[in-house]
């Protein structure tokens, strides 16, 4: 593994490379910035790659990593993969099919790690490990009741390892990171930077998470760029951040969040840039009676 990263373990016993690599391509980005953003991910030293059925990339990532893995930059065993299952396939008997379509995809043999990518119970994903098709299984967009009602589901085989939700600066989930901690279970933040700000998803007018003046002065203070400190902060409370790029520089830049540290003071300053604010607030599910956000936390 490149000596840059470090990990985290997991509940199951694997171990989860810090900083992962964002896959999600909008719209309006041509299809092969993904490939050519894989390339570069992996050429820079990253190794933990998030990806998703649901984001139509599994093609382009499985390219370019069968192409590191034939250059010699990369064993199959130095990357971290995780992809994730999409809500039409959440029927038990979709759930292995639609895994095999996305190893097929992907050109692999396992993922590391599968994910429900929006709340439903566990039991199909249970077999899928256990068929060596994934090393480890994870959530994401789970409030604390939803990962409560599997933890406590009689017969739970494999506790979840991480629950994937958006988290940042100012949505620091800092009661979420608790209730996962208290239960050994990894937060792993995405729209760590503050989301692509996607079109069709995000509110164009809700604000610039890397423009905030706060972050900027410690930022500042620290020499370090804004993307870099909204990273460290993270990982500074034990969760895993995902960041996206389509640009070598800023990929390289990423991985700069292991070589400093910021003081208890400054901690606390970006603490106090909390606003539970949400980027992705997918409210066009908020009618389903699993959607997550209508919890606290
Ligand atoms: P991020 O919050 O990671 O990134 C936002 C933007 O930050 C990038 O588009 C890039 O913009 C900018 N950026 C990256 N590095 C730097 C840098 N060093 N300096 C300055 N700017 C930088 O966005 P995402 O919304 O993509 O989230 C990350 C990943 O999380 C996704 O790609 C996906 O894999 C996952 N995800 C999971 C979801 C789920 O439901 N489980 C939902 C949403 C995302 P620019 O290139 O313009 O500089």
């Amino acid at each position: 593994m490149s000596s840059k990263q470090q990990f985290v373990k997991l509940n199951d016993g694997h171990f989860i490379p810090a900083l992962g690599f964002g896959t999600y391509k909008p719209q309006e980005v041509p299809i092969s910035k993904s490939l050519e953003a894989a390339n570069l991910a992996i050429g820079a030293g990253l190794r933990h790659i998030d990806t998703a059925y649901v984001y139509h990339v599994e093609e382009e990532v499985g390219q370019a990593i069968q192409s590191k893995i034939k250059a010699g930059v990369v064993k199959r065993e130095d990357l971290f993969i995780t992809t994730k299952l999409w809500c039409t396939c959440f029927r038990p008997e979709l759930v292995r099919p639609s895994l095999e379509k996305s190893l097929k995809r992907l050109q692999l043999d396992y993922v590391d790690l599968y994910l429900i990518h929006y709340p439903i119970p566990l039991k199909a994903l249970e077999k899928c490990k256990d068929a060596g098709l994934v090393k480890s299984i994870g959530v994401s967009n789970f409030n604390h009741k939803q990962l409560e009602r599997i933890l406590n589901k009689p017969g739970l085989k494999y506790k979840p390892v991480c629950n994937q939700v958006e988290c940042h600066l100012y949505l620091n989930q800092s009661k979420l990171l608790d209730y996962c901690k208290s239960k050994d279970i990894v937060l792993v933040a995405y729209g760590a930077l503050g989301t692509q700000r996607y079109k069709e998803w995000v509110d164009q007018n809700s604000p610039v998470l890397l423009h905030d003046p706060v972050l900027y002065d410690v930022a500042k203070k620290n020499k370090r760029s804004p993307a870099l400190v909204a990273l460290r902060y993270l990982l500074q409370r034990g969760v895993v951040p995902l960041a996206q790029s389509f640009k070598e520089n800023e990929m390289k830049e990423n991985l700069q969040v292991f070589e400093f540290q910021l003081s208890p003071e400054d901690m606390k300053t970006l603490d106090g840039l909390n606003k539970n604010f949400r980027y992705l607030s997918t409210e066009s599910f908020a009618d389903h009676p699993e959607y997550p956000y209508s919890e606290e936390y």
